[in-house]
């Protein structure tokens, strides 16, 4: 199949910065990486990413909307909810929360969708919910996503954010890894693809077990990605650890991450893979 797809507008802020200044009453963004500060809309035109390269965190609706296919989302078990297994306090409180501030129910988002009309399950995690901490809901969510493409026959993109385990769900959420693992087992046991795009922070529980259990594994620049905390490694190896350590860049040359893609780039590069990997039905 030849491969012809529309890029997406070059990012605007990368060619010439501020390209208008905000209007009174309008919430603005400040870059964490060069402190610029822009509105808001300015940036969300440019897919979340200052001129100085930085990639905001962005929620998973926003996500999926930036590389699917317009109208092409389905989403899956959107009702399963939290509750409070061990009866955590402040748990219940954490949770409703969360909801208000994203929008959300949990902190990730699982689904069907195409891009450039190929088909394929997808799950997209939420930094804005509990900084897309995976407790059982996450773990059921992604679990059912891998068991439907299985059964369909599809590949599986996912978007990894996550601060690791939900440590208000104990010993529960740290089952997740297990459970979603082999759910992810199984569908490559059936010769199914399965891409990860590692965006910021993907860290934890979900680094350890399907953040880095994907076929092909993209990262978007900049994003923290590890098991324990720079600190700790440090304490514990007794070692100072260069500055880029636990990044994109830094797994990329340690053979970690297969690529880094820019945003405005995810799209087109996710559908020259699913292209090159689609089975024809015979
Ligand atoms: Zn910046």
């Amino acid at each position: 199949m030849a491969i012809s797809f529309p890029y997406k507008a070059k990012n605007e802020l990368e060619k010439s910065g501020r390209t208008r200044e905000p209007e009174h009453g309008e919430k603005e963004l400040t870059c964490p990486n060069c402190h610029r500060t822009l509105p808001e809309s300015e940036v969300e035109r440019n897919l979340f990413v200052c001129s100085c390269g930085y990639h905001y965190r962005i929620g998973a609706r926003k996500r999926i909307a930036l590389v699917t296919d317009e109208g092409s989302f389905i989403e899956f078990d959107k009702d399963i909810e939290a509750h409070d297994p061990i009866s955590f306090p402040g748990y219940q409180e954490k949770l409703e929360k969360a909801k208000k501030s994203s929008g959300e129910k949990e902190a990730v988002i699982t689904g069907r969708a195409t891009i450039g009309n190929l088909p394929f399950a997808l799950f997209a995690m939420d930094p804005m919910f509990m900084m897309g901490s995976m407790g059982s809901v996450v773990g059921e969510k992604i679990t059912r996503l891998f068991e439907y493409a299985s059964d369909n026959e599809l590949p599986v993109i996912g978007w990894t954010a996550s601060g690791g385990a939900r440590m208000q769900e104990g010993l529960i959420s740290l089952m997740q890894m297990a459970k979603t693992s082999a759910s992810v087992g199984k569908h490559s046991d059936k010769g199914l693809l399965f891409i990860v795009v590692l965006t910021d922070p993907t860290t934890g529980g979900v680094d350890a077990s399907f953040a880095m259990e994907g076929d092909i594994i993209l990262a978007e620049p900049g994003a923290i990605v590890g098991f324990a905390g720079k600190r700790v490694v440090e304490q514990t190896v007794k070692e100072t650890l260069p500055s880029n350590f636990q990044t994109s860049e830094f797994l990329l040359a340690h053979g970690f991450v297969d690529s880094i893609v820019k945003r405005n780039e995810e799209e087109r590069m996710l559908y020259e893979l699913l292209v090159f990997h689609h089975k024809e039905e015979s």
